[in-house]
This record gives C-alpha cells, sequence and structure tokens, in this order.
C-alpha cells in the first residue's frame, strides 16, 4: 500500500490533477490516519470541519488499500457526487486504477419479471399514472442499469414504481425466469468485481440485516468507510428493529387481489383481499382511535400498562393472513410470493405485539393517509453495532463535519458501541473568524414565552433586510415555521420557499437563482443542504435542537440512562442538540470565499449554563449581540464591529 500522503503534497498527483489545488495540511493528516487503520486495522472516527476535503481524504487510501472497500453515505446526494464526481476525478485526472460501483436500495431499480406481468393486465391505484406505463417500457428496452433515477421527471411517490420496481419481498431469485437478465443479477456481479462499494447507509443497514437471502446486494467486505456516520445511529435503529403498517397490509391486499384477477377470478376483493382488509380495518381502527388522542409518536404498551388490547382484532387478522394461502389464486411462484409476504408481516406484527422485551421501545404512529406504523426499536444500539458490525469488520472508518462535542468523542463513542476507537479532529481551513458572525440578539423572551414569536419575526425582518433575504430560516417545529411564513408573506418583500411547497432538491434550487429568497425548513433542512456562493448569505436557527422528550424513542433512552444512574440530559440531549445545531449553522459558509451571519434567536444560548456547551462546540465565529454589528459585519469586507 503506497502512503497516501504525498498524494495531497505540493506537487503531489493531487496538485498536478487539479491546477487550483491548495495543499490542506488537515486533508494530509487525514488521509494519512485512513491509511493506518487500513492497513493496521480498527476503527478511525474523524470530525472533519468543512472544507477539509474529507472525501478524497478516505478514498485514496481506500483506493490504495487494494482491497474492497464499502463507502456508505448518509444522503443519496454525496453518493452520487462521490459516484459520479470523485472517483472520475481520481480516476481520470490524477490517474489512479480502480474498479467501483453504485448501488441503491432494490426499490430503485426496475423488475424485469414483475414489469411483464403488470403490463399484461395492467390495474392502476391512481388512473392518473396509467401515462407513466408506457414510458418506463420504452426505457426498460434501453436502460443498461434500469435504475429509475435515469426517469429524471418520473414522481418520487408514483405509486406504480411500487408495482414493478425489484424489492425484495416480491422477488423470486433463482426461481424467476428473468435471473440471469435481470439488472440487480448484473450489479451483483458488477459488484463482486468492484472494489470501492458506494452505497448509502439505508442500503447498507437493510443488507446487513438480510445476509443470508437472496435480498442481500452487497458481496463479502470487511472494511467500509461511514460518510456522514453522525446519522448512523437513527438509521441503524430503523433496521436492528421492526416496522410493520397498515399501508404494507393495503398493498399485499391490493396484489392479492390482482392475481386473482389475472387468473379470471374477482376484480374486487378476490384472493382473500375482502377478508384481509376487513380484518386489518378492524384491527389498525383500534390504534387510529388511540392515536387521534395524541400527537406524533405515541408509545405502544402492553394492556396491562393502559395499551390496547388486541387479542380479538388479531385473531382475525392473523386469520386473513393465513387465508392468502389457502385462496390464493395464480401461478405458483407468485402466489408463493404472496404467502410469503404474508407469512413476514404476520410474524412481525406478532412481535411487536408481544411488547415484551426491555430492550426495545414499542410505539404507534400515524402517518399520511390514515397509515399507522407500529414499531420495535432498539433503546441502545451500541451492543448491537458493536457484536453485529464493527467487531466482524477489519477495519472501519466514521467521519463527519459533526462528531464531537467540547472537543470529544465520548458520545458519539457511547451511543455506538466503540469506546476504544482512534478518534481525530481535522480543523477546518475556513477563517471562520473573518467569514462570519455569530449573532445572539440581546432581549429576546424565551423560547415558551409567548412574546417569543414577536420577537423573533422582528429579528427575522431586519436580518434579511441586511442579507437582502439569500436566507435559510431553520425550525425545530412546523407549527413556528407556519407563523414566520405567514408574517413574511405579509410583509410581502421576499420569495419564499416553504419545505412541503415541493420536493426538498427542488426547493433548494429554484432558492439558488431566486431575487430576495428565502428558504424554510425543519428538520431535514438542518443536514446536507449545500448552496455555496452569494446566494446564501444568512442562516437563522430559532430554537436550540432539542428532541421531543415525549416521543416514545427519546423517552425511552432518557430513562435507560437514568436507571443506570447518569444523567439523561448533559449525557444525551445536550450532545444530541450539539451536533443537530453544528449541522444547521454548518449551512452558511462551503467554501473560503462565503461568507454571512449566522443567528440563533434562542436566548438560552447565553442565558443557561449548557449554553456554554453549545458555544464551545461551534467553531470560533466572532459573537454579536446588536443588530448593527451585523449590518457593519456584512456591509464591510473587514471583521466584525461590536463583538460580544
Ligand atoms: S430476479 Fe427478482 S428482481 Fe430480478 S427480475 Fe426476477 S423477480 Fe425481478
Amino acid at each position: 500500500m503506497a502512503p497516501a500522503g504525498p498524494f495531497f503534497a505540493p506537487g503531489g498527483p493531487l496538485s498536478r490533477a487539479h491546477p487550483a489545488y491548495e495543499p490542506r495540511a488537515g486533508q494530509e493528516e487525514m488521509a494519512g490516519a485512513v491509511e493506518r487503520v487500513l492497513r493496521d486495522g480498527g476503527v478511525l472516527m474523524v470530525e472533519a470541519g468543512t472544507g477539509t476535503g474529507k472525501t478524497l481524504a478516505y478514498l485514496v487510501p481506500a483506493i490504495e488499500a487494494g482491497r474492497r472497500v464499502v463507502v456508505a453515505t448518509g444522503t443519496r446526494n454525496l453518493q452520487d457526487q462521490i459516484f459520479r464526481m470523485d472517483l472520475p476525478f481520481l480516476r481520470e485526472k490524477a490517474g489512479m486504477a480502480f474498479s467501483a460501483c453504485l448501488m441503491k436500495g432494490r426499490e430503485n431499480y426496475l423488475c424485469r419479471y414483475r414489469l411483464a406481468q403488470f403490463a399484461t393486465k395492467p390495474m392502476f391505484e391512481v388512473l392518473d399514472e396509467r401515462r407513466w406505463l408506457p414510458v418506463i417500457r420504452k426505457w426498460s428496452r434501453s436502460t443498461e442499469s434500469g435504475d429509475r433515477a435515469e426517469i429524471p421527471d418520473l414522481p418520487d411517490a408514483l405509486k406504480v414504481w411500487r408495482d414493478v420496481n425489484a424489492r425484495a419481498d416480491t422477488c423470486t431469485g433463482r426461481k424467476c425466469p428473468e435471473f440471469e437478465s435481470c439488472w440487480l443479477t448484473r450489479l451483483k456481479r458488477q459488484a463482486e468485481r468492484s472494489q470501492i462499494l458506494v452505497v448509502n447507509h439505508h442500503l447498507f443497514f437493510a443488507d446487513l440485516g438480510v445476509r443470508t437471502a437472496f435480498g442481500s446486494v452487497l458481496p463479502e467486505y470487511d472494511t467500509v468507510v461511514f460518510d456522514e456516520a453522525h446519522l448512523i445511529e437513527e438509521t441503524a435503529t430503523q433496521y436492528f428493529g421492526v416496522q410493520v403498517s397498515s399501508a404494507q397490509v393495503e398493498e399485499l391486499a391490493r396484489d392479492a387481489e390482482t392475481l386473482a384477477a389475472k387468473s379470471g377470478g374477482s376484480a374486487k376483493g378476490g384472493g382473500g383481499a375482502s377478508a384481509l382488509r376487513q380484518a386489518a380495518r378492524e384491527f389498525f381502527g383500534v390504534l387510529r382511535e388511540r392515536l387521534d388522542q395524541g400527537q406524533g409518536r405515541l408509545r405502544f404498551d402492553p394492556p396491562g400498562r393502559d395499551g390496547p388490547d388486541l387479542e380479538h382484532e388479531w385473531t382475525a387478522l392473523s386469520a386473513a393472513l393465513d387465508g392468502l394461502a389457502n385462496e390464493g389464486a395464480g401461478g405458483d411462484e407468485a402466489r408463493a410470493s404472496l404467502e410469503a409476504r404474508g407469512g413476514e408481516i404476520k410474524e412481525a406484527l406478532a412481535l411487536v405485539l408481544q411488547r415484551s422485551d426491555p430492550g426495545f421501545v414499542y410505539s404507534m404512529e400515524g402517518r399520511g393517509r390514515g397509515s399507522v406504523v407500529l414499531a420495535a426499536a432498539p433503546i441502545d444500539l451500541s451492543a448491537l453495532l458493536r457484536e453485529g458490525l464493527f467487531s466482524s469488520l477489519q477495519a472501519a472508518v466514521l467521519t463527519s463535519a459533526t462528531l464531537a462535542v467540547e472537543g470529544k468523542f465520548d458520545f458519539f463513542q457511547r451511543r455506538l458501541g466503540l469506546e476504544t476507537c482512534e478518534t481525530l479532529i481535522v480543523e477546518s481551513p475556513f477563517d471562520h473568524e473573518r467569514q462570519a458572525v455569530l449573532y445572539l440578539p440581546k432581549r429576546m423572551p424565551e423560547p415558551r414565552d409567548k412574546g417569543f414569536l414577536g420577537r423573533a419575526v422582528e429579528e427575522i425582518l431586519a436580518l434579511l433586510e441586511i442579507t437582502d433575504g439569500r436566507a435559510f430560516l431553520l425550525f425545530t417545529s412546523y407549527a413556528v415555521m407556519a407563523r414566520v411564513r405567514e408574517a413574511l408573506e405579509q410583509d410581502g418583500s421576499w420569495t419564499l420557499f416553504v419545505q412541503g411547497d415541493g420536493s426538498k432538491a427542488a426547493l433548494v434550487e429554484s432558492f439558488k437563482t431566486a431575487d430576495r429568497g428565502v428558504l424554510l425548513g425543519t428538520t431535514s433542512f438542518w443536514h446536507g443542504v449545500d448552496v455555496p456562493g452569494e446566494a446564501l448569505s444568512l442562516v437563522v436557527v430559532d430554537k436550540l435542537p432539542f428532541d421531543v422528550p415525549a416521543d416514545p424513542l427519546i423517552a425511552a433512552r432518557i430513562e435507560r440512562i437514568r436507571a443506570a444512574g447518569g444523567n439523561p440530559f448533559r449525557e444525551y440531549q445536550t450532545p444530541m442538540a450539539v451536533l443537530e445545531l453544528k449541522q444547521g449553522l454548518g449551512r452558511l459558509l462551503r467554501s473560503r470565499s462565503d461568507r454571512g451571519i449566522l443567528a440563533v434567536l434562542d436566548p438560552r444560548l447565553t442565558s443557561r449554563p449548557y449554553g456554554r456547551t453549545f458555544l464551545a462546540s461551534l467553531p470560533p465565529y466572532p459573537r454579536v449581540r446588536e443588530i448593527e454589528a451585523c449590518r457593519a459585519f456584512f456591509g464591510g469586507p473587514k471583521g466584525p464591529e461590536g463583538q460580544a
């Protein structure tokens, strides 16, 4: 394995390949640490500030390691950027030789078999979607990959895609007549021959759960680099737990009905669909009633602790799921697949209904269009990750711009079961003291005070005037976002882009070129949104982003720490909020030439003792307390005046 350091050094391959490349000590340091862990084994955690060039700092040693390395990103954007920009750059411009493969979740690929079946007698859940079938069929004749991303305007939520995609529960693997020409079979073979596999966390953890079945898509590996590693715990929680939804049962009923209709049976309710729907309505109806009385995700306790008693409804639903096997029509393969899906749903529901494992938290949640989700989620992932993942790897690197709290990794290490791993902080090369100011307005009421919203709107309007819009307003709740939107609409001076009015990508793209653009978003906009340059000159955060302690999973994690004699606010809630705030504020500076204002309207940052933990974890932005200081900074070329 060639040392990675010289690659990044002045006059090295990177500076020859990229004339504008400026050597960065942090990048070289990170590449050296990654190279060591890939060579000697173990786990390395690296916080690499924005602008470090961390992607190349792990890709170069990964390629030079000469063995298979899985690179798992938190977002599709980064996955695409690595595969379409960084890897081709290293191959074509820097002359590195390696093979690579981009892999997405199975649902992204078209299933030849299901498409052919569907096309013989199409049954559309949404009639308007009929126009998409010829588009998909035409594309299927020329595509090399079967990846839906090749049809750029295919709507994300297209229902008919669910009828033709290559998801695991409908795939019969080697028994499928299309197995040899299947895009997934080809992709898996390509992956077998590839050194670098670029996946996302969802695919990685989904695959980890099905390593033995045909559903698995990744070939054997012993080395993984997790980028955007701050998102691992959340994603892994989903895959180490169990989730079942009423929508999944409805989908099964619909497929049973379709199969029955194709075999000449009833087009409505055939193949056991009627009985299944009736039983599901009664079962999920009990939950829906409970959910109507509460907000968001609620605990799903056993009857002895005032949870819903579903014994009677479960007997009927379980019989209806078994009934699919007896009443099902169609060919053997299709029928076996339905039966297997019914069996999986039954098994998952039975597990959640027990509500008895003290290591899990059980919850019920209402989602769009009346769907109900029942889930069992592990409270503590540390042992599961250590034993189920890290102990079987030869080497792993976890990196992100936000992993450390007050310069330490304890929080993250504890959460992921990696107390003894190697750690490294690589400072951002940005000049935070000249590129930004952190505005903490005086005289702000506490967020719970009824005067908070009015004052927040005043501050936001004053800041928008200074930067001429070009702002992200990041909220911790939809309710506050909606009220600020109302106020800005009344003001009428701004072009607003509000979460929910379009896809995230489309909103961000339109925002970039808008005149006096202001983008309003909650949780998902705190992460992975990248707007370099003047188009983004102001980021405002309304409140410190503490997770809602009423959420069953958060509440269970808090309780677990308290029961072990710890202090959950200090050990869990505060570090989580610190990392989230670092992410949100990190949206502003994306290059060395960016400048702008950061504002946190929550006075607890300066009035409460824990505020010091937040401030000590942020880059050294100069702090200002008066709006005039923001004006002076933004108007002038030099550093801030009126620093706190
Ligand atoms: S092998 Fe599975 S995914 Fe591939 S065409 Fe057949 S059923 Fe579809």
